[in-house]
């Protein structure tokens, strides 16, 4: 990854026909928690994310529903902004595909492109998902039945402006040479390859059987696929006053499922652009939830907030940020929550918090030799850099389970020893800090427990001695 000074990261934008569940939720925490860590960093940090509203599906879902479709749009976009609330995703811009921006955004990157001849009008003919808002090939589609909505799909043949797609097979190819990070992780990258290596077929841009999307300003006939416009949402939130620093991205963050959009089409569409290429893509898996696939149309999906009300936010981060190697598939399973919540969480972290502070407030604190973080927090950060949050937290659990043997060795509630005591607490201050990015709640509260800031000079300074009140229960047992 680059060195600059600035970090830009973004999410896929999620499809407002569903509620938002664990699945686009995952996502989002991750993101956080890397925005979150830059922050840290002291780097200049644009964290997007948002919600992609045009197209076909949206459309009928509004229909179905009875509603105005801005009025639908409006109402599904809100719900994933106050999910994120409630998982305490601190993101700087949410983006909506309808924003009045990204309308002249997208108008001005279509200018650019055709200026580059590579719009032209034709006839496209083909199987379409309208679910999936896609058309597939017979070659994808086994018996002319979409893979993922297991519907027969439809034969569609429209009038339609394409984008010469097949023209940067050769840039694609030296680019993904030139930057073997651009595709991650690696074992995605092969795949994409391959398949560019096959030939690209040029790329229907418009549609002309739908209203519900944003005009093609050279023929009104027409408005914009969903994909081809909802991509340059990232490019976008740039071209606001004062961000256009962040542009290339340094980490677009999404689903295996849009891999190809994301890593062959968008750069194709920003080099004809004449626009720089983002420096990564990260192409995760998916959850399942208790071994089922979460998905509406498969009625069973899983609110965020129903598990955030059960769990609280930081219980539902933790288990996603340290449960699921991020970029393999994974089960969302909740018994393993539960494990996690009481043995990691309230037995560990919160008796660690509760035990030290109990004991700081009867016996004070006395300025002793610290315990060493330094490689704790050299390993934490390599692991964010490589995009390991898992490996990242397992570090600092280790760094926790060290505080624990010394309480337990040391026993000061029956030596009264004030030095061990200010080992641990700061010990604790450190720990809270690298997990600030992943709990940010509880390493709020901590914080206060202890009288330190969160950050990054913080973390390079020893706790300063205060007067200490026993912490409140950080993790109710469940
Ligand atoms: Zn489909």
């Amino acid at each position: 990854m680059s060195n600059k000074s600035t970090f830009y990261v973004t999410t896929a934008i999620d499809y407002v026909n569903a509620e938002p569940h664990i699945g686009h939720a995952y996502q989002k925490i991750v993101a956080d928690a890397l925005a979150r860590w830059h922050r840290l960093q002291e780097k200049d940090v644009f964290f997007v994310t948002g919600t992609d509203e045009h197209g076909k599906k949206i459309e009928q879902s509004a229909k179905n529903a009875n509603k105005a479709t801005k009025e639908f749009v409006d109402e599904n976009s809100e719900k994933f902004k106050k999910a994120w609330k409630k998982l305490n995703i601190k993101y700087d811009r949410f983006i909506r595909t309808t924003d009045k921006d990204h309308r002249v955004v997208v108008e001005q990157f279509t200018e650019k492109i055709n200026k580059n001849k590579d719009i032209y009008k034709g006839i496209y003919e083909g199987l379409y998902c309208t679910a999936c808002e896609t058309y597939y090939t017979e070659k994808d589609a086994t018996n002319l039945i979409c893979p993922i909505h297991h519907k027969p799909l439809e034969k569609l043949k429209e009038e339609t402006y394409f984008f010469k797609l097949s023209k940067y097979q050769k840039f694609l190819l030296d680019y993904y040479k030139a930057n073997p990070d651009f595709i991650l992780p690696k074992t995605r990258r092969e795949e994409v390859i391959n398949r560019v290596k096959e030939g690209l077929k040029d790329l229907s841009i418009t549609r002309s059987s739908l209203e519900w999307g944003i005009p093609f300003p050279q023929d009104k006939k027409h408005v914009f696929y969903v994909w081809y416009e909802a991509l340059i949402n990232y490019y976008t939130a740039t071209k606001e006053k004062g961000k256009e620093k962040f542009w290339p991205a340094n980490l677009h963050i999404l689903g295996k499922d849009n891999t190809w959009f994301h890593t062959v089409i968008w750069p194709a569409m920003l080099k004809s652009a004449n626009l720089p290429l983002p420096i990564s893509t990260f192409n995760h898996g998916f959850l399942t939830f208790n071994g089922q696939k979460i998905s509406k149309s498969l009625g069973n999906t899983i609110s965020p907030i129903t598990l955030v009300e059960k769990y609280s936010s930081d219980s539902i981060r933790y288990f996603c940020l340290r449960h699921f190697p991020f970029g393999e598939d994974g089960n969302f399973d909740e018994q393993a929550l539960t494990d996690r919540h009481n043995n990691e969480l309230a037995n560990k972290l919160g008796n660690l918090v509760s035990r030290v502070s109990t004991l700081a407030e009867k016996y004070n604190l006395e300025k002793a030799e610290i315990i060493e973080s330094k490689q704790t927090i050299q390993n934490v950060s390599n692991h964010i850099k490589n995009l390991a949050p898992d490996k990242a937290l397992d570090e600092i659990f280790k760094f926790i389970d060290k505080l624990n043997t010394i309480i337990q060795d040391k026993k000061p509630w029956e030596t009264k020893d004030k030095k061990v005591l200010y080992q641990t607490a700061n010990g604790i201050k450190d720990a809270a800090i690298l997990l600030s990015p992943f709990m940010p709640e509880t390493a709020e509260k901590i914080s206060k427990t202890f009288n330190f800031e969160i950050s990054l000079k913080s973390l390079n300074t020893e706790l300063k001695i205060s007067k200490i009140k026993k912490s409140d229960i950080l993790f109710k047992k469940i």
